[in-house]
């Protein structure tokens, strides 16, 4: 096994297998630091990350005692896939599955599941649900108007504006005086009723039993903040290990620290300069602070070469960095073969643009590159639109990342909020969607039941018992069957689907039109799914936390072995690499987006460009429309704009781009001097009828 290991690490650089073997060496010399692996894009952290995960496991370190934090849930899928490939290689398994990895998830997702676990020692009741941001925007919403702070006072902030403060407050441990002041000033004169609504909103969540997504690093934190859980839970164990560390926040910070006190095990990976969501109240700070937060100092190892991108792909984007105002100095190198320059393109307008890439996306084809090492990327989600026309419209198959998701289709809600209901009887916002599917019952009579519900030991019977208006009565009796069905114990999941879609199905031809069937087909894709997950709860949890987050131009997540090219925000795109990367719209007023103004937020803005730019691995496109359609909040409506190339790429920086100019300039006629003689056309009109 040693040979196999030496053979599977033989790969890495020095640096690298530094990171891996950390703390594995001789009892008498064991280095037991907490870890901190800080590098350029594309310097090989991710698999760093992995190759040590591999490392661990062959050292006979139990996966269940691997925790490991990703960024999504498909980042933590493709560390289980990348760290099983080594481990596979270390262990000479040929076809034999390598072990999983049971804690791989996000913060939110093993949150989720800690919680659940630890909820008697909490005081949560195990069932809760996870209100994803609709809902908790809509208990915000509820929750104000019971208040009367919507009707009778007017300017009061607006639902999604009090989730975010409060979202503000929690993530960023500030006090809601602080937060107003720096991030929404705006809204400071309301500070004591903010405060009343998010009283009565903790409230809420918790009379209903659910946690929004802020609650599961909230309650995390707070659970490991009591010394005994924190041992409890730490001990369980050995190795904590994060990817991404920047785009952390304090919060996340917290639990690690309380997890891990002396560091022990710790691993994070992560790049200042790939910060990137600060608006979430991450926080550089954490991993720029790492060294020192622990009761012993960590081990920096820093990485410098690059295996991704090409030398003139990393010098365009090495130089948008540079003059970043606050970052930990690297310099990568690569001795990657080059293919040419980066192309910064001139196009006229969107519409000319999404032209143009997609001849550009067929032109790679035909040079023997798939679509699905294509990726192209933007700054906000509906900035694909005039592209994924031009894509439908030549039948190039498409699946964007990022945008409007899967979940956020209102039938997938309505099918998805019988689940909850069941799942969770007091969770009044999946109840409330439910009872308004059935026709003949109304806003009044919704709340009347879930009171009911609510006061009743049994929330069957008290559906079953419930007496609506006589024009709902037949309905309401074959939900209130269904209903007992999904709530029955002995039933297997993933029964419960097919049962809650036999009852929803009819609801959805009378809602909804659907004459090409694309929601039935959204929902069959649904049960489909369910069958992937252990139970009704992990689906549940799963697909709220992390849902598929792709929406293609067929109906439902894409099966994976079709070809189809990559649409994705630059968010989105973190963390990984395409062999051919078009970044749309680069241009002032959309990187940086004109809401970006603070000298803070536009330094954010920069680390985004460089986020794109770091995902090309052979070829980088940038897009330069000159007319761009923007929405400005500032004149409440939409304009187009003469735009200019975005700030980010000097005049200097230029000459490490090919330039281009599309569709090239018309090419003038040589100019013909006019007749020296007049000629008198009128005559020649007479004599015809003369
Ligand atoms: P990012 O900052 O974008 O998350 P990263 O630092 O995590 O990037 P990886 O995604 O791990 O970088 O690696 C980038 C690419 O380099 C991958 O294709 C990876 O397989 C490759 N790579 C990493 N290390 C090596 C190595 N020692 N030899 C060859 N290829 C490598
Ligand atoms: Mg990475």
């Amino acid at each position: 096994q040693a040979e196999r290991l030496a053979a599977a690490l033989s790969a890495l650089n020095d640096e690298q297998r530094a990171a891996v073997e950390h703390g594995g060496g001789t009892l008498v010399g064991r280095d037991e630091r907490p870890l901190l692996v800080i590098a350029g894009a594309g310097s090989g952290k991710t698999s760093t990350l992995a190759h040590r995960v591999a490392h661990l496991i062959a050292g006979g370190v139990d996966p269940q005692r691997l925790l490991l934090l990703t960024f999504s849930r498909r980042a933590a899928q493709e560390m289980e896939r990348r760290a099983g490939q080594v481990l596979a290689r270390v262990l000479g398994l040929k076809s034999e599955k390598p072990p999983a990895l049971p804690w791989a998830g996000t913060f939110h997702g093993i949150g989720a599941r800690l919680l659940r676990e630890y909820a008697a020692h909490i005081g949560l009741n195990d069932h809760f649900t996870i209100h994803d941001r609709g809902d908790a925007e809509d208990l915000m919403g509820l929750v104000r108007h019971e208040l009367g702070l919507s009707s009778s006072v007017n300017r009061f902030p607006r639902k999604g504006t009090c989730l975010s403060i409060y979202s503000r407050c929690v993530n960023t441990r500030a006090p809601l005086a602080d937060v107003l002041a720096e991030a929404f000033p705006w809204c400071a004169e309301w500070e004591a009723e903010l405060k009343r609504l998010f009283g009565a909103y903790v409230e809420a969540k918790q009379q209903q039993n659910v946690l929004d997504y802020d609650d599961l690093l909230l309650y995390w934190a707070g659970m490991v903040a009591e010394p005994a859980l924190a041992a409890l839970v730490g001990a369980r164990f050995d190795h904590v290990l994060v990817d991404e560390y920047q785009d952390t926040n304090l919060l996340q910070a917290s639990i690690l620290r309380a997890l891990k006190p002396d560091g022990r095990g710790v691993t994070v990976v992560g790049d200042d300069a790939q910060s990137i969501y600060s608006f979430r109240g991450a926080t550089v700070r954490n991993i720029l602070d790492f060294p020192s937060q622990f009761s012993q100092a960590a081990r920096v190892v820093t990485l410098e070469r690059n295996y991704r991108s090409t030398q003139p792909i990393l010098d365009v984007s090495n130089r948008v960095i540079a003059q970043a105002a606050e970052r930990h100095a690297k310099t990568l190198w690569t001795d990657k073969p080059s293919a040419g320059r980066p192309q910064l393109v001139l196009v006229p307008d969107e519409a000319q643009q999404a032209v143009w890439v997609a001849d550009k996306v067929l032109a790679h084809r035909e040079g023997g590159l798939a679509l699905k090492s294509q990726a192209v990327l933007f700054r906000a989600a509906t900035h694909s639109a005039p592209l994924e026309l031009e894509l439908a419209r030549r039948n190039i198959p498409f699946v964007k990342y990022g945008g409007l998701k899967f979940l956020e289709a209102s039938h997938v809600k309505d099918l998805l909020a019988v689940l909850r209901f069941a799942e969770n009887p007091r969770g009044r916002m999946a109840g409330f969607r439910v009872t308004q599917l059935i026709p003949g019952i109304g806003p009044a009579t919704g709340a009347r039941l879930l009171d009911a519900v609510d006061q009743a030991a049994d929330p069957v019977a008290a559906v079953r018992g419930f007496v609506p208006p006589s024009a709902a009565r037949a309905e309401w009796a074959v939900f209130a069957e269904a209903y007992a069905a999904l709530c029955a114990p002995s039933l297997p999941w993933p029964a419960d689907v097919e049962l809650a879609v036999r009852w929803y199905l009819p609801h959805l031809d009378r809602l909804y039109d659907d004459p090409s069937g694309v929601r039935r087909g959204d929902v069959e894709q649904l049960a489909r799914l369910a069958s992937g997950y252990a139970s009704r709860e992990r689906f549940l949890t799963e697909l709220t936390l992390d849902p598929p987050e792709a929406t293609s131009d067929k109906p439902g997540p894409p099966s994976l072995d079709e070809d189809y090219l990559i649409l994705s925000t630059i968010h989105s795109a973190k963390g990984q690499e395409w062999n051919s990367v078009h970044v749309l719209n680069v241009v002032d007023g959309c990187l940086p987006a004109d809401v970006a103004q603070s000298a803070h937020e536009l330094e954010e803005e920069r680390r985004l460009l460089y986020v794109a730019m770091t995902r090309a691995r052979d070829h980088l496109h940038l897009l330069v429309p000159q007319r761009f359609y923007v929405t400005q909040q500032a004149v409440r409506g939409d304009r187009h704009l003469y735009a200019n190339r975005t700030r980010f790429i000097s005049e200097r920086d230029l000459a490490g781009f090919e330039q281009q100019t599309w569709p090239p300039p018309p090419e003038r006629p040589p100019a013909v001097p006019p007749p020296a003689a007049v000629i008198d056309l009128r005559n020649r009109m007479r004599a015809a009828w003369s």
